[in-house]
């Protein structure tokens, strides 16, 4: 594996890659691995003749300077991990090789970042946006692997790429889980081990939900009532059904349209999310 930490040392290498007609596939995160991550890596060995890894914690999508400086940096052992998924290159920038200059561009993704994730962390996506934006820009990647873990930023990446035509194919890879449904997030090892069981209770509710489909939000939120808050110190953020495409809430234009069950939650000061699809 090849790791390159400047844009000029990554490009020399693709350059090589490019000359071989060889196709590449991109997986960007922001370290910490798990395996919810590898399962992308492995997706895209078996895909794509050359893998790129890219691993920067990018500040400007942070809406909270404490969970910037909280967020896990594992970097040796990342890079043990990605040895170990056969990643042929890794790029770990630093933060003035991405942003020489302070980044003032902004990206407003419209209806689709006003709601959910959105509605609470005002800034992200455009954050988000710039990053992948300058990585694929760096890696031309010809395929990019992203987590439906993150739903609405696959959506908005998606959206990005569509509208500013980037040649790239984006796949959304399956949630991994734990072995109690809660799904794998670099976050989950701040939660506090007494509370740790109470986070399976967000799949649970997720599941409890799918099953009881379509209900109305006021039946919705008597569904998942027994999870959260004051039953359990789960404290609910949101729980929406909406449309999976455009999380926009369902209606009867889109009756019919597969349904993304979305939900954030608070454990112990840590932020989880999750969602599940249906197809009601
Ligand atoms: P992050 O490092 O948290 O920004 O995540 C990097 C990529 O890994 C994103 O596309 C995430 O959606 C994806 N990802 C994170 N957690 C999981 C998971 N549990 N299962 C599948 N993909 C995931």
């Amino acid at each position: 594996m090849q790791i390159c930490t400047t844009l000029s040392e990554l490009q020399k290498v693709l350059t090589l890659v490019k000359q071989k007609g060889q196709t590449v596939g991109f997986v960007p995160t922001m370290g910490a691995l798990h395996e919810g991550h590898l399962s992308l890596y492995r997706r895209c060995q078996q895909e794509c003749d050359v893998v790129v890894a890219s691993i920067f914690v990018n500040p400007i999508q942070f809406t909270n300077a404490e969970d910037l400086q909280k967020y896990p940096r594992t970097e040796a052992q990342d890079l043990e991990l990605l040895e170990g998924v056969g990643c042929d290159i890794a790029f770990l920038p630093s933060v003035t090789e991405m942003y020489p200059q302070a980044s003032t561009l902004k990206i407003s993704f419209g209806e689709l970042e006003s709601v959910l994730e959105g509605k609470y962390r005002p800034g992200h996506f455009s954050g988000v946006g710039v990053v992948v934006a300058k990585l694929f820009h760096m890696v031309q990647p010809d395929v990019a692997y992203f987590g439906q873990k993150d739903l609405q930023q696959f959506l908005i990446i998606q959206q990005m790429v569509d509208q500013l035509s980037f040649p790239v194919k984006l796949v959304c890879c399956d949630i991994s889980r734990d072995h109690d449904g809660l799904a794998l997030s670099s976050r989950n090892v701040r939660i506090p081990a007494e509370l740790r069981n109470q986070a399976a209770f967000i799949y649970q509710s997720l599941q409890e939900v799918s099953k009881q489909m379509p209900l109305s939000h006021e039946q919705l939120l008597k569904c998942i009532a027994p999870y959260y808050a004051p039953n359990t110190d789960l404290e609910l953020e949101y729980f929406e059904a909406v449309d999976a495409q455009t999380l926009l809430p369902v209606h009867e234009d889109n009756l019919g349209h597969p349904i993304a069950l979305c939900v954030a939650a608070h454990l112990g000061g840590v932020r989880l999310i999750d969602n599940k699809i249906v197809q009601k």
